[in-house]
């Protein structure tokens, strides 16, 4: 049975994603920032549907606190398998009007978080000669995003570490890929107004914004043994938005 850590996980794309490699069959741990109720909640649904699951708290932008996590996943899971770097934070504001605290916070939650937690992923992988790493990177990234620069910097930075690290750990089965969403219904779009969405959808060819569960799908193939021979790629989950 293989381990997952999915970051930022109690809710939205990381919550499905938990609940899909739980169904899968996988051991699933749930890491969480703040939300202690919601990350218990889920985990327990999970349970009673008769799946392997632990939550773990860290504010995976603090070094520190990722390798407790991860110390915390060795003696739960005996290490992880599969890392899906979900957790993310967004903002919109002209370019003129980031501070740096903003900056530093948009690249450590977003860009950083994914550092530290690969790092210390890694040696369980290598050893064991397979792993696979998934990170949640954003069609911003790939396009860039109006007033939203220190974001689509922080997920093109995503997209910079997938390629690089999927070269040095080709030989190690070890596969590194990026899903890049498009507009997805969460909490993090939950600030744009219906006419915004609406706007949104008509820009996307499919004429939809997606879902969590689409997000999921691609990650539960980017984990399985199918795809072996795909690394270093960025998958667009976004209804034709980016082609
Ligand atoms: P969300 O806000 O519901 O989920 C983000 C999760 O990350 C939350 O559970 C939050 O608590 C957690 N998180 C934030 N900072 C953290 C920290 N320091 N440590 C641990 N957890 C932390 O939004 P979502 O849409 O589910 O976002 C998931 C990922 O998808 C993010 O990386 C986001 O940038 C990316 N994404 C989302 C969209 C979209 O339209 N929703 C589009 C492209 C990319």
């Amino acid at each position: 049975m293989r381990s997952v850590l999915i970051t930022g996980a109690s809710r939205g794309i990381g919550a499905a994603a938990a609940t899909a490699f739980a169904r899968a069959g996988c051991r699933v741990m749930i890491n969480y920032c703040s939300s202690t109720d919601k990350a218990e909640e889920l985990c327990d649904r999970l349970r009673k549907g008769g799946s392997e699951v632990y939550t773990i708290q860290a504010d995976v932008s603090r070094p520190d606190e990722v390798r407790k996590m991860f110390f915390q996943a060795e003696k739960l899971c005996g290490g992880t398998d599969i890392l899906i770097n979900n957790a993310g934070i967004a903002q919109t504001k002209l370019f003129t009007d980031i501070t740096d605290e903003d900056w530093n916070r948009m690249i450590s939650v977003n860009l950083s978080s994914a550092f530290y937690c690969c790092r210390e992923a890694l040696p369980h992988m290598i050893r064991q000669h397979f792993g696979r790493i998934i990170n949640v990177s954003s069609m911003w990234g790939q396009i860039g995003g109006s007033c939203e620069v220190h974001y689509s910097a922080a997920k093109a930075g995503l997209i910079g570490l997938t390629k690089a690290l999927a070269m040095e750990e080709g030989l190690s089965g070890i596969t590194v890929n990026c899903v890049a969403p498009g507009v997805i219904e969460t909490d993090m779009i939950s600030h744009l107004s219906s006419e915004d969405k609406k706007a949104l959808m008509e820009e996307t060819p499919t004429g939809s914004l997606g879902t969590p569960e689409d997000i999921a799908g691609a990650m539960l193939f980017l984990a399985s043994d199918s795809s072996s021979f795909i690394t270093g790629q960025v998958i667009g989950v976004n209804g034709g938005f980016v082609v």
